[in-house]
């Protein structure tokens, strides 16, 4: 191999190791792991909504609305990470009526506030991973994330990304959630 060439190969490899390393704070690790255990073809998202109510505390189901419901991811970044979701299995946003799109944002605009409020959360990432190559776990069914941030979280999250530990039950948090949603 030619000096040039082993110069490149060492660029990309780093490069390659810096994305993944950013990537871990975004990354769905764990929804790329949901998604590869699928109910038996069935979309996971789809499947808690479908389940019905008697299951919503199993499947960390916090709102049904009339077009979008709240979940908690199941495998979260951060303790009490939350996801807001349209009922319509759609991938994109511009699929999205305007009642539904309303809501969406409306539910984010509640949600952040409780997240906020009840995990004493030092900030919040909110997004989208709109598409596989942007990095989203289970891409063909829209989701937006609120991702409580804590002082601290990132160099855990760098060091430890693999043995991620969620230091509290997700079920205490989803009660948690579930009272201070009035
Ligand atoms: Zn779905």
């Amino acid at each position: 191999m030619k000096n040039t060439e082993k110069e490149e190969q060492l660029l990309r490899e780093a490069l390659d190791d810096s994305l993944r390393k950013v990537g871990n704070v975004w990354a769905p690790w764990r929804t790329a792991y949901i998604a590869s255990h699928p109910r038996d073809g069935r979309c996971v998202f789809c499947a808690k909504v479908e389940e019905g109510p008697e299951h919503d505390r199993e499947n960390l189901l916090l709102e049904r609305g009339k077009r979008c419901f709240v979940c908690m991811n199941a495998y979260p970044y951060t303790p009490g990470h939350v996801l807001i979701l349209p009922y319509a299995h759609v991938e994109t946003l511009d699929e999205l009526d305007e009642e539904t799109y309303a809501e969406f944002f409306a539910l984010l605009k509640k949600w952040q506030k409780i997240v906020k409020s009840s995990v004493n959360a030092g900030g919040l990432n909110i997004g989208i991973n709109m598409g596989k190559i942007a990095g989203a776990g289970i891409a063909e069914h829209l989701h937006m994330h609120i991702v409580p941030r804590y002082f601290g979280d990132t160099n855990f999250i760098t060091t430890c990304a693999d043995t991620r530990v969620i230091s509290r039950s997700l079920l205490d948090i989803y009660d948690l959630y579930l009272s201070n949603n009035k």
